[in-house]
């Protein structure tokens, strides 16, 4: 497999699965383990509308796309913003089929109200280097929205996030090509996990969840 040909590219969204719990980002994007629960299914209730394909809007000074495809050659990833606006701004850049210059800002959906952990904002900030890439500029704010609160929360997206994101990403690369599905480290963060009836922690310790099933199977 070629891994710099952009279809073998990962999915931005694991950086927040991976930053939760590593397995867990490993049985989703490696071993392909997935199960729908309560929250991954009001999850995609409120991407509804942000996943409407590529919709573009103008409101005044202010140009909207939904669910915009975005991809990082650096990162080698790639997702779909919820939405990204483009304010016009002499500073700008130009950008395809729109008169003047504009400043990019990703504006990401998420339920409930703001994280205390840096997941959803190193999500958001893995928008913007894909975003600085695709259209040759810099982006130094974005947006959360938050169901919850019903209201946006302005997110620098300073160096430091963006090197975090970087590290991330190269450290999901180096998993991914080695096939390497971390060993079950137990935690607070396992109640929340949509993957726990099957990641199985007493019995999981030395095995992966594929070779884990095969064995059931023949057994
Ligand atoms: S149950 Fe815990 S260790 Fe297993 S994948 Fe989920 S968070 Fe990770």
């Amino acid at each position: 497999m070629d891994y710099n040909d952009e279809d073998s590219y990962l999915m931005l969204s694991g950086i927040q699965h991976f930053q939760f719990c590593k397995r867990q980002w490993a049985l989703i994007h490696i071993e392909q383990q997935w199960e729908e629960n309560v929250r991954t299914i009001e999850g995609q209730h409120l991407h509804h509308k942000a996943d409407q394909p590529f919709i573009r809007e103008k409101r005044g000074e202010k140009l909207i796309v939904r669910a915009m495809p975005v991809q990082s050659r650096e990162l080698k990833i790639t997702g779909i913003c919820d939405v990204v606006e483009f304010i016009q701004d002499p500073n700008g850049v130009e950008i395809e089929g729109a008169k003047g210059k504009f400043i990019a800002y990703p504006i990401e959906y998420k339920r409930g109200k703001p994280k205390t952990d840096d997941t959803d904002i190193l999500q958001l900030t893995a928008q913007a280097i894909c975003l600085e890439e695709m259209l040759l500029c810099e982006i130094n704010k974005g947006y959360m929205f938050y169901n919850e609160i019903k209201r946006r929360v302005e997110v620098p997206l300073t160096t430091e996030l963006k090197n975090k994101v970087r590290a991330i990403a190269a450290e999901m690369q180096d998993y991914y090509y080695r096939r390497h599905t971390p060993k079950v480290k137990t935690g607070a963060h396992c109640k929340n996990c949509s993957l726990q009836h099957i990641c199985l922690p007493s019995l999981m310790n030395k095995r992966s969840v594929k070779s884990y099933i095969e064995g059931r199977i023949f057994e």
